[in-house]
């Protein structure tokens, strides 16, 4: 158990994402030094408020890391785009950044001497077999469809997390994140919250893939990012699931959406995409046993508070403090 705090420095690669973003801000509030790269893939410098403990760099981290030689005490690799839209358009910056990155976010976590956490993702169960999903299962991926470069590429991050660990002793820990959604995701992102969220704000047609029986749990970011924290502090290697235990169909996810913005917009039914899972829900036993954690926000608080942000993005007032 190590607490991270003043004098503390930490590498956060994929930090203007909205977890990234939102992990930053932590870190920072508990009086971290934090470096944030990131190449606005998919992210934006925006969401990264002007803080003197907090440096900023852009760049491709497969390229590397140029961020100085002062190690760090802990290395965070979040980036990656995360939206299956993204999936179709960046299929090889997926794969690079979860493989040449992670190895150059590793080697410098493991020259550091410091810790390492990598963003894991709940794709690795693939279309699970397996309900709800404990980390001890295996998974059920179509390794050439066309979410494989996202969930193909985690898995060999885990793998490569994995060698580390095994062979090299590093501290590492593998985070397996399930949806996760709030403030700072662009409408355009391509997921199912800020799509309908833009949509029943614009009075557009919400667009439900497939009949909308599908599932997923939503979490919202404040609870993923206090998990996330508590792994980095516990000195735990996982994997560990964090997200919540909300399941919603996506027509219920719809319907919710409708009536906290009082919008008019009808159900348009669309083409479900290749491989989309069927049902998603985490098991969250390792989690609670082994870090204490346990959600706080119900959906309904969470959405009303995203919807708040995409509100007062329309009329261009997202002002960012940091404490
Ligand atoms: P995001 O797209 O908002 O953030 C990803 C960030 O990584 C962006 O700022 C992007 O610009 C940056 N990035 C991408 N490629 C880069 C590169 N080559 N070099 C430097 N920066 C790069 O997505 P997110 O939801 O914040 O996801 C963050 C991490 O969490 C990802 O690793 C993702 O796979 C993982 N994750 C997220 C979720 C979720 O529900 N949000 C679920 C599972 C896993
Ligand atoms: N989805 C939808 N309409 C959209 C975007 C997504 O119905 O505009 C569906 C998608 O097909 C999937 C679910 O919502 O069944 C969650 O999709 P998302 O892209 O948010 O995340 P993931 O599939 O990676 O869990």
């Amino acid at each position: 158990m190590t607490t991270y705090g003043t004098g503390s420095r930490i590498l956060v690669t994929g930090g203007a994402g909205l977890v990234g973003s939102h992990l930053v801000d932590a870190l920072l509030a508990k009086g971290c030094d934090v470096t944030a790269v990131d190449n606005f893939a998919t992210g934006a410098r925006e969401n990264l408020a002007e803080h003197p403990r907090l440096t900023v760099v852009e760049a491709d981290v497969t390229e590397g890391l140029p961020v100085g030689d002062a190690p760090f005490d802990a290395v965070l690799h979040f980036a990656c785009p995360a939206s299956p839209v993204d999936f179709a358009t960046l299929p090889i910056e997926i794969l690079r950044v979860d493989s040449v990155g992670t190895f150059h976010a590793l080697d410098r976590a493991l020259a550091d001497g410091a810790r390492f956490l990598m963003a894991s993702t709940s794709e690795v169960y693939g279309d699970p077999q397996v309900h709800p999903q404990p980390e001890s299962y295996w998974g059920n991926v179509n390794p050439i469809g066309i979410r494989s470069c996202y969930d193909e590429a985690k898995r060999f991050s885990e793998a490569a997390v994995a060698a580390y660990h095994r062979h090299k002793g590093l501290d590492a820990a593998i985070v397996r994140i399930f949806n996760t959604y709030g403030p700072r995701m662009r409408p355009d992102d391509g997921r199912v919250i800020p799509s309908f969220v833009s949509q029943a704000l614009a009075g557009e047609p919400l667009t439900v893939t497939g009949d909308g029986s599908q599932t997923r749990s939503l979490c919202y970011i404040d609870d993923l990012v206090s998990g996330l924290i508590l792994l980095l502090e516990s000195g735990e290697y996982g994997p560990i699931n964090l997200g919540t235990e909300y399941e919603l169909t996506v027509r219920e996810m719809a319907d919710i959406i409708l009536r906290l913005t009082g919008s008019t917009s009808t159900i348009e039914y669309i083409d479900r995409p290749a491989d989309d899972p069927e049902r998603r829900r985490p098991d969250l036993t390792a989690a609670r046993e082994l870090l204490g954690y346990e959600p706080q926000v119900h959906y309904e608080a969470g959405l009303k508070a995203t919807i708040d942000f995409f509100v007062a993005k329309n009329s261009g007032a997202t002002e960012l403090t940091v404490d």
